[in-house]
């Protein structure tokens, strides 16, 4: 078997890795309730959405097509009908790639499900009687309810911003209109919903045309999606798209000033969003690397938001998946209240970083022996690799989930603090690769 599960579901390439036969035993094998399945806008969707169908019917359960649909819009939609929800997407990776996300009640499924997944898949397909299929059309309103619910409609009716709005994907059907009905002045840009007009990963290389764009229309700011909208990216009005840990340490500030109380990020979390968090009287814990884990632990800790500098934030008041789509609204409610986001960003100092990569023929031994060998001053965190957080600086060691190798990142407050714990963790690293 070619395909395994990844830290977000299957992905790999339509066609080889992916087809619509395993589609189809997958979707059976998961199908143990009803499922809700919804795609991005890749035209292999088509063909696998429909096998998943068949697949989930097939089992005897029933399946509720939301067409195309974000990521959160589907978690959404699990939760409501109190459901397994399969998402068809290979999220930020390139158009060739496809794949399946596994939801249920509003959340990623548990490494524990996925184990269930795989064995009920490898006992091959279980058939029973259809009670036939059911399209939902009241999803997309329902969720706008909700995302309303969660920002001051009164204050973005009020300033009525200018935003870009570029989608690129399932966001399309969503976004551009939530914010229209908030009060925005929306421009639409790559909201087709054939394809995608430019690569998925709302990166600084990929967002060429919203920057310039929001330039032209002199708009207060720009919003990228990735394909499945669970990522959210700004630019601000500038063009110039938001250094990720700061867009990220912008909604933590916004997220405490509502309420007091826990704040979840992965070990790769960066200074700016710990020294905001604890600023602001929140309390920081960090999980392993993965949306799933950050929120496994916002459900365990109740804390009040948890996010990734990749753009993705599980909030409270919303669904327990990165939801790019309230991200969007939550961003236009920040820049009524506060103002220019070219202002707010240039408040954060960014610190100089590091990151090295070395070769080992075993990881896990070579993990081993830095655990012994690294020593530095700080609080020690070994969830997911080593992770030490000291005065002013913090350095993960990491091994590579894919690669044989391990990684080093550092943060510092000064280069020459950075040098100093960088050698020391490179020693370490040294003698164990
Ligand atoms: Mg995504």
């Amino acid at each position: 078997m070619e395909w395994m599960f990844g830290t977000s579901g299957i992905r790999g390439i339509y066609g080889k890795d992916i087809t619509p036969e395993l589609a189809l035993r997958l979707a059976n094998a998961f199908a143990e309730t009803d499922v809700c399945i919804g795609r991005d806008t890749r035209g292999s969707g088509v063909p696998l959405a429909f096998a998943a169908m068949s697949g989930v019917l097939s089992s005897g359960h029933d399946g509720i097509g939301l067409g195309i649909a974000p990521t959160p819009l589907v978690a959404f939609a699990s939760m409501k009908y109190g459901c397994g929800g399969l998402m068809v997407t290979a999220s930020h990776n390139p158009a060739e790639y496809n794949g399946l996300k596994f939801m249920r009640k509003g959340r990623e499924i548990s490494r524990a499900e996925e184990k269930r997944v795989l064995e009920r898949h490898g006992g091959g397909m279980g058939y029973g009687a259809s009670p036939g299929e059911r399209r939902r059309e009241d999803v997309i309103p329902e969720y706008m309810e909700l995302v309303k619910k969660n920002v001051d409609t009164e204050l973005i009716a009020k300033k009525k911003p200018k935003v870009v709005v570029d989608c690129n994907g399932a966001g399309a059907l969503v976004t551009p209109y939530l914010l229209r009905e908030l009060g925005c002045k929306v421009v639409s840009l790559n909201c087709e919903t054939r394809g995608f007009n430019r690569p998925s990963e709302p990166n600084k290389e990929n967002l060429s045309w919203l920057s310039s764009a929001v330039r032209s229309c002199g708009a207060d700011f720009g919003i990228a999606h990735d394909g499945d909208a669970d990522r959210c990216a700004i630019v601000d009005e500038r063009g110039e798209l938001l250094n990720a840990d700061v867009q990220l340490a912008l909604m933590v500030g916004e997220e405490l000033a509502r309420k007091k109380g826990k704040i979840i990020s992965s070990v790769e979390s960066s200074l700016i969003v710990k020294e905001t968090v604890e600023g602001n009287g929140g309390r920081f814990v960090l999980t392993p690397v993965g949306s799933v884990h950050v929120s496994e632990e916002m459900e365990k800790s109740g804390a009040v938001f948890g996010g990734e500098p990749a753009g993705e934030y599980v909030f409270r008041g919303g669904v327990l998946v990165p939801d790019g789509v309230m991200a969007a609204a939550k961003y236009v409610e920040l820049f009524c209240g506060k103002g220019k986001l070219s202002v707010l960003a240039s408040r954060f100092k960014t610190n100089p970083m590091a990151r090295e990569k070395f070769k080992t023929a075993d990881r896990v031994r070579a993990m081993e022996k830095i655990a012994g060998t690294l020593k530095l001053e700080g609080k020690r965190e070994t969830g997911d690799g080593i992770r030490i957080d000291g005065d002013g600086y913090w350095v993960l060691v990491r091994a590579s989930g894919t690669e044989s190798i391990i990684r080093l990142t550092a943060e510092a407050k000064t280069k020459e603090l950075l040098d100093k714990v960088c050698s020391k963790a490179r020693e370490a690293i040294r003698n164990a690769v």
